[in-house]
């Protein structure tokens, strides 16, 4: 009876869509495009007080713990609850459903289970995570939650502009001391609705995709140091050009994807930095980021040492110093087979068209699943695109993804 019920749970999506655009009014800021609740600003604030607001209109328990995080517990049951959300923070000038959609489904999915007359027989709690966008270069609130935060961390994190986490909490009246960590024991499950920020699902034309497991990704910063010099004077044989080293690097970018790379490989070299940057000088240093991901870290282990090779090849070329600094190695996730199974199964049972797929992108989801069953529900991305105002997912995949989160989040809490 409760596994029927579940599988045909209805939300009300023009609920979830008057939601959607009532918080995403909190963060359109004048002269910026898009969505703007960068994590801790004002307007990722405000946003998670609205949402405190909605949760206690539906009539659950809501609280913002230290680090920003907020909770809405629907006291129900007994045992570990079901937690089910995304994220508010967006990155500069985002989108309207990158992680909002994820927050606002999951209430929506309670409301609808409680609309329904269901019986669960454990708490349901959304949570909005902080930070999930990295300002502070991690995911700190499904890191926190997840007790993976040590007070050394939150001590060093800085911003792009050097601020420190701790003072961007303060100045919110949040508390960098405070241990949010949640005891795992007290978790069944997590599950997590999102769009897909990519294109896959547009172009196999499948309305939901189930994740099975998160790329793995490595976060290196190199720097290529040569001689900065006069751009007429020095020959061009004479030159230690650390420009030229780096083109050489990423040039080779693609023999190393089709040499040992497959399907789920990405090489990205995202940010430069020349110095001294000026039209009339030779660059002496080049800084640049390399992300390399994969779904397999055998993979990702062997990206890394062809990178390694090639840097140092192109540097012997052109007379420059290397120096490799990784600022993170984060192995592949898998989510937990029984609940992509659970997922998979009520999306057929809905009859949708689904996908089992990787995902490229981080997501909180892939914290959780280090530490408790997990699940991620992707929608289609209109062209593939996100982190850009022009992010759009049509409203039918939404109601469709917010229909097979909602019945996902009941089957878990009705067994
Ligand atoms: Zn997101």
């Amino acid at each position: 009876m409760g596994e029927n019920a579940a599988a045909c749970l209805r939300i009300d999506p023009a609920r979830l869509k008057a939601d959607i655009e009532a918080v995403n009014e909190i963060g359109r800021i004048e002269g910026l495009a898009g969505i703007n609740r960068v994590s801790f600003s004002d307007e990722d604030m405000a946003g998670r007080r609205w949402l405190i607001g909605r949760l206690k209109t539906a009539g659950l328990a809501a609280q913002m713990d230290g680090v920003g995080n907020v909770f809405g517990r629907w006291n129900v049951g007994a045992g570990p609850a079901v937690l089910a959300g995304s994220h508010l923070d967006t990155v500069p000038m985002g989108g309207p459903f990158d992680g909002t959609l994820g927050v606002c489904a999951a209430l929506e999915a309670v409301r609808a289970m409680k609309e329904a007359g269901l019986a669960p027989r454990r708490p349901v709690e959304i949570v909005c995570t902080a930070d999930e966008e990295g300002r502070f270069g991690g995911m700190l609130g499904s890191q926190a939650i997840c007790g993976e935060v040590g007070a050394d961390w939150i001590a060093s994190a800085v911003d792009d502009d050097g601020l420190p986490l701790a003072e961007a909490l303060r100045a919110q009246g949040l508390d960098p001391m405070a241990d949010v960590a949640r005891d795992r024991r007290e978790i069944a499950v997590f599950l997590e609705l999102h769009i897909e920020q990519g294109p896959v699902l547009e172009r196999t034309k499948d309305e939901v995709g189930v994740v099975d497991v998160v790329s793995g990704v490595f976060n290196w910063t190199v720097t290529l140091c040569g001689e900065a010099n006069h751009s007429g004077t020095t020959p061009m044989s004479m030159r230690r050009d650390a420009f030229r080293g780096l083109a050489e690097f990423g040039a080779g970018l693609s023999e190393i994807v089709d040499r040992l790379g497959g399907e789920q490989t990405r090489l990205t070299v995202g940010k430069v930095a020349l110095s001294p940057n000026f039209p009339h000088s030779i660059a002496g240093q080049a800084v640049f980021s390399l992300i390399g991901r994969d779904t397999d870290e055998d993979v990702m282990r062997a990206l890394a040492d062809a990178c390694r090779e090639k840097i140092a090849r192109a540097a012997a070329r052109h007379g420059l110093k290397v120096d490799i600094a990784q600022q993170s190695w984060l192995p592949p996730t898998a989510l937990d087979p029984r609940v992509v199974e659970e997922i998979a199964r009520l999306a057929r049972a809905g009859g949708l068209k689904a996908r089992i797929m990787a995902s490229g992108a981080g997501h909180d989801a892939q914290t959780f699943a280090r530490h408790v069953p997990a699940g991620l529900i992707f929608v289609p991305s209109l062209g593939g695109i996100s982190h850009a105002p022009e992010e759009w997912t049509a409203w039918p995949d939404i109601e469709r993804g917010a229909t097979l989160f909602a019945r996902a989040i009941a089957a878990s809490a009705l067994a």
